[in-house]
């Protein structure tokens, strides 16, 4: 947690062994995951054997019950290495485990975080559609009552990990009339049910080994005991979600726009022009000055953001200006790292470019921007004034 504004010693700590994790068993992997667009089993492993598929997943139930702040500390070291490995462990220790966690059945918990929390199990949350991204109140994906089943009928996509995920946590509409207000609801799909189907995968302009794929429910069939949380309790199980999830990504934007930052010092110490290393250049001292400042600032709306959900208070606010701006930032940074590089920046064997092309999802998922700035000139102005 924090004191006095730094870091404890504890969360020190979780940060150093994670840094050891990376250049040990992530870095090492980065060209296999690349190469393969798929998660090495190695690193699955690793992972495993680390806990790091459990950090929010409570004691209890098998996890290293981290709060957030620590969770994003430990985020922004794997980052550092590639988005994918958070992406991937983003399901298992956020936005389907949270769910779980806060509002599941004791049977719930028992069934599915043990299973999260040591990487046996992997999650995936379904949310989007293709008429209803960030109108998430639009979504038409249907859950209708049959006896004590519940049928669900309808079409999630953009659907992060629900190719290889075991369970998906889905917001479905069970009351058409109350919609956002009182008629969504979260239910638990396992996926070896014969009405979930993936109806096919997408490749995007970034790294795929974490993929987005479109999941097909047709007459899909779940008792009474898939219900997550309180029938009608969906739309506000999803945004809470979210609020989290979105430091977690601006945890990931910091560590990845570190790197950018890193790369940057180290070509602009090595280069040299004119007979003179390109550092010495004020034009080039600048964008590196630009960049570490940002940096900084992101990161500190992070980890205050964190420790404050951590202490109970809550961060709809903090949590969009956090993604927004890191969001932004990192596409900043990860520009001025490519023209730091030249030619070389746009070349596909020097990385820099790669991490170029991994920022622009940011700016998108969990919320895009326009949404991140309606959500905080809403709080400022008032909903008469702001609307969606
Ligand atoms: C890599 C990636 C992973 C994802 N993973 C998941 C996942 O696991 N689960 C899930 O449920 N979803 C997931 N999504 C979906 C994501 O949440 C949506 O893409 C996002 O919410 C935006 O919705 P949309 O794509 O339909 O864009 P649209 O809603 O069509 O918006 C298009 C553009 O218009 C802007 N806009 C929309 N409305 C307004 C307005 N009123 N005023 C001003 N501007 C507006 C938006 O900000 C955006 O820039 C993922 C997306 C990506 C890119």
């Amino acid at each position: 947690m924090l004191e006095n504004g730094a870091l404890s010693d504890h969360s020190r700590e979780l940060r150093d062994h994670a840094r050891v994790f990376v250049e040990r068993v992530l870095e090492p992997a980065v060209a296999e995951m690349q190469q393969t667009q798929a998660i090495p089993k190695s690193v699955h492993q690793a992972l495993k054997t680390a806990g790091y598929f459990g950090m929010t997943v409570p004691e209890q139930y098998g996890g290293l019950g981290l709060g957030l702040l620590d969770y994003a500390v430990i985020l922004e070291q794997i980052g550092w290495s590639h988005r994918q490995w958070t992406l991937y462990l983003a399901n298992n220790n956020g936005l389907a485990s949270k769910a779980i966690g806060d509002l599941g059945t004791e049977e719930q918990r028992d069934r599915y975080l043990r299973g999260l929390a040591t990487g046996d199990f992997l999650a995936c949350f379904a949310l989007t559609e293709p008429e209803a991204g960030s109108d998430a109140g639009a979504i038409s994906t249907r859950a209708s009552k049959a006896g004590n089943k519940w049928i669900i009928n309808g079409r999630k996509h953009y659907i992060s990990a629900a190719d290889i995920a075991d369970v998906t946590v889905v917001i479905a509409v069970t009351d058409k009339e109350k919609g956002a207000r009182g008629g969504m609801t979260a239910f638990l799909v396992d996926s070896d049910n014969p009405g979930r189907t993936i109806a096919r995968t997408h490749n995007t302009i970034g790294i795929d080994a974490v993929k987005q794929s479109e999941i097909l429910f047709e007459n899909c069939e779940v008792d009474e005991d898939a219900v997550l949380g309180e029938v009608g309790g969906g739309f506000k199980t999803a945004m809470r979600t979210l609020d989290e999830g979105r430091i977690t990504v601006a945890a990931s934007c910091v560590g990845h726009a570190q790197r950018c930052l890193d790369l940057m010092v180290e070509h602009a110490r090595e280069r040299k022009t004119f007979g003179k290393p390109l550092g010495s250049r004020q034009a080039i001292q600048w964008m590196i000055a630009d960049s570490a400042t940002e940096i900084h600032a992101a990161r500190t709306m992070v980890y205050n953001a964190a420790a404050r959900s951590d202490q109970g208070e809550r961060i709809s606010q903090d949590a969009s200006m956090a993604k927004l701006f890191a969001s932004e930032m990192i596409s900043r940074v990860a520009d001025r790292a490519i023209q730091i590089h030249g030619g070389a920046g746009i070349m596909n064997e020097v990385e820099v470019g790669r991490w170029w092309c991994d920022t622009r999802h940011y700016r998108i998922g969990e919320g895009a921007s326009e949404i991140q700035r309606t959500i905080i000139s809403r709080n400022l102005l008032g909903s008469e004034l702001v609307s969606l």
